[in-house]
């Protein structure tokens, strides 16, 4: 490491996860692997190498742009921009050959466009909005005269597609909600023999949660990182691990104060430690005074503010802490493990914020192929 602070990830456990997502489905049902935002963080471009090793079929990104990375690649497979895309994107992602998120009547009539200057017919996904009440068509607004809009020689129509908004929380009658309405656009389908080859509505959560989510094309972000989209998620393996080292060490007497706005005072004699990151590298400032780290198989807290690019952990004098040792921020340490989630609730947020928020300047590496 030449910087302290690195970012490992073990593309073994995003292999694994795949493995066992597909589990989890009926054999006919294929597996999208979400690697939107630098694949959660974890780097677009090895996850996607691996999950496609792995057996996904599909590939899901937000932006034109990050399907434009994976096409640089020399990845081939089926790529769907999952958000909304601007004319320029649209073209983007035409000549990249990446499938589009289509939902409004414009969208159509720009593609087309784009299409004859290009040269090139475009593949699209219908969105439907079932409940989300973000993007998409109200699923109930889908009737003839969309269809005839859909049947134009240039557009190629390969999926119909809908985004729960509570799949991830106990209670099922929200996605029960969803999928109805998603059913019911489908039979409307069907009844006009339009239904195109594939189906999909659910995200890792409802992946593993409701079987009757799967359709065709399953669209799994969170769980092929290993993140449990619920707590009692089995089966996952965490594929991140976010380290630093001890640059600094020294014993400080009871009553000292540490870091900006002296947050805290050592109530006794303490080994303080230095470590080289910082909320700049996404160790947020919110779990000052509030999160652990791991050294030599040990929790010790992170006390006073955290600053731009330094964080301090106390240890009991005692603990043969010294420099150099390994600090894990995120991951397995021995027996203990700091996990995404925990760090996540000491910032009142989600594990896609925690990992989506690792700066750019911390290094990637990673371990298997
Ligand atoms: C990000 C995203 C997903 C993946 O969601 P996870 O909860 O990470 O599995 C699936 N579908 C859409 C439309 C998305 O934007």
């Amino acid at each position: 490491m030449a910087r302290r602070t690195e970012v490992v990830v073990d593309l073994d456990r995003i292999r694994h996860n795949i493995h066992y997502l597909k589990t989890r489905i009926d054999a006919r049902c294929a597996v999208m692997a979400v690697v939107k935002a630098d694949g959660y963080g974890h780097g677009a471009i090895p996850v996607a190498r691996a999950a496609v090793d792995a057996g996904a079929a599909w590939l899901g990104v937000a932006l034109a742009e990050e399907g434009e990375e994976l096409r640089r690649a020399g990845i081939r497979v089926p790529i769907l921009v999952l958000g909304t895309s601007t004319p320029e994107q649209m073209e983007l992602a035409v000549r990249q050959r990446l499938d589009i998120t289509v939902y409004t009547p414009d969208h159509l009539a720009t593609l087309r466009t784009i299409c004859h200057r290009v040269g090139r017919f475009a593949r699209v996904h219908l969105k439907l909005d079932t409940g989300m009440g973000r993007i998409g068509l109200e699923a109930e607004q889908l009737d003839d005269a969309w269809l005839a809009s859909f049947r134009v020689p240039e557009l190629e129509w390969v999926g119909v597609f809908t985004h729960f908004a509570t799949s991830d929380a106990a209670e099922p009658e929200g996605t029960r909600r969803q999928l109805a309405r998603f059913l019911s656009a489908l039979n409307f389908l069907r009844g006009r023999a339009s239904l195109p080859p594939q189906i999909h509505a659910a995200n890792s959560a409802a992946l593993l949660r409701y079987p009757g989510t799967h359709f065709t094309l399953v669209r799994a972000g969170l769980a092929i990182y290993g993140l449990k989209p619920f707590i009692d998620a089995e089966g996952l393996l965490p594929a991140l691990s976010w380290r630093s080292q001890v640059v600094f060490v020294k014993t400080v007497p009871a009553g000292f104060a540490v870091g900006y706005g002296h947050t805290y005072v050592t109530k006794q004699p303490q080994k303080l430690l230095a470590v080289p990151v910082g909320y700049a590298d996404g160790y947020r400032r919110a779990w000052s005074n509030s999160s652990f780290v791991a050294i030599r198989g040990f929790r010790y807290p992170v006390v006073g503010r955290i600053s731009m690019d330094q964080l301090t952990v106390a240890v009991p004098v005692e603990d043969p802490v010294v420099v150099g040792d390994v600090v894990t921020l995120l991951g397995a340490d021995g027996l203990v493990m700091v996990s995404a989630e925990e760090l996540a609730d000491g910032m009142d947020s989600i594990s896609y914020e925690v990992v989506t928020g690792i700066g750019k300047r911390v290094p990637r590496r990673y371990q298997g192929n």
